[in-house]
């Protein structure tokens, strides 16, 4: 097999540590890549570049798939985010973040069979940036909705529905209140629901669906929903499921792909050996698959599955004691068996 020439953002905090990891188990399993590492985030800011680099985002385009490892972003002041950047400039537009029930993981919905697939808009809404203070006292934040941006994200959840052959898809919104924005978002989801039949498609408002994911998950199939709602539901949708370090995520634009975890770059345990590789592992995967690798991210996956449902090599944040590099090896030797 050729080399596939693949871009990689190891990022901030636990990301050098993941994607290590991660890159090692893509190996074993066989995929022959030739990583073409970029730089992005704090790291790349306190060496005096823009935290997304120009260089960063034409390697990515030119390539038009990466890996990317969380960044660092920090909260009220500094430097802006290099993730709504990078998802702006090449212009990927919709957020995949699937959660699904590992077997014999504990947790208070351990007994829940959660399989859901949020698709999240990922360049509009509240994260366009459009923030300004007309007076010291006055902070004001524009919500971007366009119908463009609407339609294409809403088609894409529902045409993945049916290649996936899932059955229902539900619009998260609250339309009651921001009857235009949101009220648009509602308006194309049934324009186009019309054209896909076979799924039952419904919607549901954002705070009821909050509710509802921790009374009865196992109803929900697939979200379509706008940035800010689909942001909050995924990371609560990967608490159901065991937690940040098992909810991966695909970053899908025309052009170009960019798979990455769920979580951030968890400061409070980087450099301490113990972070979970798993949700930029299973984001590899989601790679594997977009570029028809189909056996390789089986492989991945059903080791996953097995080294979890096992239970004695899990990382400190599945109750376990496994160092990452333990539970590395772990998945390897499943991979290679
Ligand atoms: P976080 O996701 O980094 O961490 C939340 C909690 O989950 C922490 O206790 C952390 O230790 C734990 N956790 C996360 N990933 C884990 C893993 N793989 N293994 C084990 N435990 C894990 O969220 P945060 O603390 O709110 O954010 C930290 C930084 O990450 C911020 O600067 C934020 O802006 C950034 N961030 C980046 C991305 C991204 O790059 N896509 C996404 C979210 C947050």
């Amino acid at each position: 097999m050729s080399k596939q020439r693949i871009a990689v953002m190891p990022g901030d905090g636990i990301g050098p540590e993941i994607t290590d990891a991660t890159l090692s188990i893509l190996e074993a399993a066989g995929f022959e890549a030739d990583w073409v590492f970029v730089e992005g985030g704090l790291n790349a800011f306190e060496k005096g570049l823009d935290p997304l680099p120009k260089a960063t985002i034409d390697t990515i385009r030119e390539i038009g798939v990466a890996l990317k490892g969380p960044t660092t972003t920090p909260s009220g002041g500094g430097h802006s985010s290099a993730n709504v950047a990078l998802r702006k400039a090449l212009d990927l537009f919709a957020n995949v973040r699937p959660a699904k029930t590992l077997p014999g993981l504990k947790g208070p919905f351990a007994d829940k069979p959660v399989d859901i697939i949020i698709v999240r808009e990922n360049t509009e809404d509240l994260y366009a940036g459009h923030e300004f203070m007309p007076n010291p006292d006055l902070a004001l934040g524009m919500k971007v909705i366009s119908r463009h941006g609407c339609s294409r994200l809403i088609k894409y959840g529902l045409e993945m529905a049916r290649n996936q052959q899932r059955k229902r898809v539900t619009a998260v919104h609250k339309a009651n209140i921001m009857k235009m924005t949101d009220g648009m978002f509602l308006e194309e989801f049934y324009k186009a629901a019309k054209d896909y039949p076979e799924l039952k498609c419904d919607d549901i408002i954002v705070d009821n669906c909050c509710m509802q994911l921790v009374t009865r998950p196992e109803q929900f199939d697939v979200f379509v929903t706008e940035n800010l709602y689909g942001d909050i539901v995924s990371d609560l949708c990967a608490g159901l499921v065991g937690g940040l370090g098992l909810a991966p995520g695909a970053n899908i634009g025309v052009d170009c792909a960019v798979f990455e975890a769920v979580h951030g770059s968890a400061p409070d345990i980087a450099g301490k050996g113990i972070a979970n590789p798993t949700a930029l592992l299973m984001s590899a995967t989601m790679m594997l698959h977009h570029l028809g690798h189909h056996e390789m991210a089986n492989n991945i996956s059903s080791s996953v599955l097995r080294v979890c449902g096992d239970g004695k090599c899990l990382t400190v944040d599945l109750g376990g004691k496994a160092s990452t590099t333990e539970y590395k090896v772990e998945v390897i030797k499943h991979v290679k068996g």
